[in-house]
């Protein structure tokens, strides 16, 4: 044990770079018996029933490996799982707990430690080391091997391999909710951005990984020339022509030589690969041309393709018919369009948790996400994959019945929302007939559509940030013009409140990339767009230019936590109107409200009423600041609950001080979504929901079924609760007894 730290990242780089889930626990504790100079390592993990079962060893007989399971509180590895600490013993036959397992022949090892793996609190696996010699290990030995299990632990390497391949059939995966609905298709891997990750590392032997780079060229030239014929017909020339741009590329010495010379100056394979490609993007994105410039995506792309194809990762071969889900660290919104309209049935990120951009997106669209899910391992193309957006779970490897169960639950669900359409032109009122205004949440110009045809009576959240960030520069004042009239006419008649750029926090921009220790309470929001006036200057001018003609413009300004803030922005946006009517642009001055997202701004509204027209509740940030908790953290926001009793309480302080000031206020956060929260809501005072589109119908029917005389016994109830729990369970109760289960 000479060099733990290098040991040990040794082991994690070795288990996360493994292709299977039975080369990781191998490598695991084959790499942990050479570390550690012992003679065995085992690696039990939990199955569905609390035993640990023997998944890997190294040492003992390996005919053990997958046969032999511990049940709960049995031998040294159950008192581990009891007792949640290491246990080091000198011999471990003289243990009273000691109980020997004739299959693994362990009667000639002596010294025993075995430490457990917890995740999210709970044990999930155990780590053994034993030796022939009867010695306790030593302080050292044993910190390494708790620290090595804390690793693993946080890899999940539980969640393929418990209870063997029985066990893998309705394999379900938990995660974070993304957006609801239950999605059933074919697995998409999105892996693209994995190359640009690699580091530089030692070439172990120079001659093979030559080898190994002319192999894998042919090999992907292949695949292309696979993938080609596969789509004759079926693509348009243009697109066609991307793949003949590969091979051109492919057969580049630039490329194969610049590769070989990386290998040669002793780099290892993705190392080179990855300095190259990254060379040649950055030659291409500094054209001016847009055309030239934009095709350093398509050799990053090719760059993946080699590297995915290295890792021995298929990438599918045809564009599937079927519906898709699509899986990855993350999903981008390139990869969301380039899935056909209709097609789209699901999407599962490993990272991110329920208000991530492509959280965000999804909801937009309707389309079931599961975030956080962590590493799923030996994930690939084409494999069947259930996405369970209301459970916030994914399953992988459905049994017949299962799939079955799933697909009448997706009928079911189509169905209910046909039935909901015919709620479309019905008022939103209430039984004991208070009537309430739902608006929708957009940001992508094709979500405009959605929201008319659900009924929304306007937009309550216009995120200007989504235009943005699909672009790779910031869009002109021209561009956004467009972008934003096409929105305010096709609402025309009707509210819609355009919030100025939110970028920053969980929203980076790609091509202005501001690294901070702490993004969240950074430069983002108006903070941002105050500090870069001219970029705020373009954004609100373009704003009131397509206005023009139209009355129905709001402005909505993010993370205000500050008067000067508020002055700051009125002076610009007194400027900009003075130079558009100096220009003879027809001026119809906007309306100016904040979003109360920083909890600053809940005790500074009385000195705002005279600057400000409305107030729109941001939840999502209000609850996140509030509890402290980051909305984009998947380690801690299964804490996060929007229906803390904290947050409400101070939900009502804003709408009790909106309602003594005469100020309209509305919410558009994911609150205005989650019928418990709608109830309460209602109940405290809110009249103005702002959702996603696929939403609004289901929200409609639960309102035109509650009475406010009701919903405000429930809130008051609620605000005597001191927990989200017992809040979400009372709600539900009420909800179940209207006979409206369909919504929990
Ligand atoms: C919010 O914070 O509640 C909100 C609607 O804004 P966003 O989610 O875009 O930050
Ligand atoms: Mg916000």
């Amino acid at each position: 044990m000479n060099n733990v730290v290098l040991a040990l990242t040794r082991i994690i780089q070795a288990v996360s770079q493994s292709n299977s889930d039975s080369d990781q626990v191998s490598i695991i504790v084959e790499s942990i018996c050479k570390a550690m100079e012992v003679d065995v390592c085992s690696l039990y993990m939990a199955d569905e029933h609390s035993n640990m079962v023997l998944v890997a060893s190294h040492g003992l007989e390996t005919t053990a490996v997958g046969q032999v399971t511990l049940q709960p509180g049995k031998g040294l590895v159950g008192l581990v799982v009891e007792s949640r600490h290491p246990i080091n013993v000198a011999d471990a036959q003289h243990h009273p707990a000691y109980r020997y397992v004739a299959e693994t022949r362990e009667e000639s090892f002596r010294s025993f430690c075995g430490v457990p793996l917890v995740y999210s609190g709970k044990v999930i696996g155990v780590l053994v080391v034993q030796g022939r010699a009867a010695r306790l290990l030593s302080d050292q030995e044993e910190a390494f091997l708790v620290t090595l299990a804390a690793q693993l632990a946080l890899l999940k390497v539980s969640q393929p391999l418990s209870g063997g391949p029985a066990a893998l059939v309705n394999l379900s995966l938990k995660g974070v909710q993304g957006a609801p609905g239950t999605g059933l298709g074919q697995v998409r891997l999105c892996t693209s951005g994995d190359l640009y990750a690699v580091s530089d590392r030692p070439c172990d032997n120079i001659e093979t990984a030559l080898q190994e780079w002319h192999q894998l060229l042919a090999e992907v030239r292949g695949s292309i020339d696979i993938e080609r014929k596969a789509l004759q017909g079926e693509v348009s020339e243009s697109i066609a022509g991307i793949f003949a741009a590969y091979q051109m590329l492919l057969a580049d010495p630039a490329l194969t030589e610049g590769v070989e010379q990386g290998i040669r100056n002793g780099n290892w394979l993705p190392g080179a690969l990855r300095q190259v490609i990254q060379h040649f993007s950055d030659l291409f994105q500094a054209i001016e041309d847009p055309y030239l410039k934009a095709r350093h995506e398509d050799i990053h792309h090719l760059g993946n393709k080699l590297y995915n194809a290295w890792r021995g990762i298929e990438e599918p071969q045809t564009l599937s018919q079927g519906p898709v889900i699509l899986v990855g660290p993350q999903v981008s919104v390139s990869e969301i369009a380039a899935v056909p309209t209709g097609t789209l049935a699901g999407i599962v990120c490993f990272e991110g948790s329920s208000l991530s951009h492509t959280a965000v997106l999804a909801n937009a669209m309707g389309i079931p996400a599961v975030m956080g899910t962590g590493n799923i391992k030996g994930i690939q193309s084409g494999q069947t994959l259930i996405v369970d957006g209301n459970q916030s779970q994914v399953i992988l490897h459905p049994s017949e019945a299962l799939l079955q169960e799933f697909q009448k639950l997706i009928a079911e669900d189509q169905q209910l929302l046909e039935q909901l359409k015919k709620l479309r032109d019905e008022p939103v009122v209430t039984t004991d007939g208070e009537r309430l205004r739902l608006y929708t949440n957009t940001g992508l110009l094709a979500d405009i559509t959605p929201g008319l045809a659900n009924g929304a009576q306007g937009v309550g959240l216009y995120r200007t940030e989504i235009p943005f960030m699909v672009h790779d520069s910031f869009p002109s004042e021209e561009e956004q013009v467009q972008v934003y009239r096409e929105v305010l006419n096709a609402y025309a008649g009707k509210p819609v409140y355009m919030r100025i750029l939110d970028i920053g926090g969980d929203k980076p921009l790609p091509y202005f990339s501001v690294t901070e220790e702490n993004p969240a309470l950074g430069w983002r929001g108006i903070r941002f767009c105050l500090d870069n006036s001219p970029l705020l200057m373009t954004q609100v001018r373009a704003m009131i230019r397509a206005a023009a003609g139209a009355d129905n413009l709001h402005i909505l300004l993010p993370m205000v936590s500050a008067t000067a803030e508020l002055n700051a922005f009125r002076e610009l946006l007194d400027d900009a109107c003075r130079q558009l009517s100096g220009e003879g642009v027809p001026l119809h001055k906007p309306k100016v409200g904040i979003m109360v997202e920083v909890p600053a701004a809940i005790s500074q509204l009385p000195f705002w009423s005279e600057k400000i027209d409305f107030i729109s509740i941001g939840s999502n940030d209000l609850s996140q600041y509030l509890l402290a908790l980051d909305r984009n953290n998947a380690r801690v926001s299964s804490r996060y609950d929007h229906i803390h009793p904290a947050v409400l309480h101070e939900i009502r302080r804003v709408v009790d001080c909106a309602h003594s000031l005469g100020l309209p206020v509305s919410l558009c956060g994911e609150m205005a979504s989650d019928p418990v929260a709608v109830i309460l809501l209602v109940g405290m005072g809110i009249r103005t929901l702002s959702m996603s589109a696929a939403k609004l119908p289901r929200i409609k029917w639960l309102i035109r079924t509650i009475s406010v005389g009701r919903a405000k016994v429930l809130a008051a109830q609620a605000l005597r609760m001191d927990n989200a729990a017992a809040i979400r369970e009372l709600v539900r109760t009420e909800i179940l007894g209207l006979g409206l289960k369909a919504l929990v």
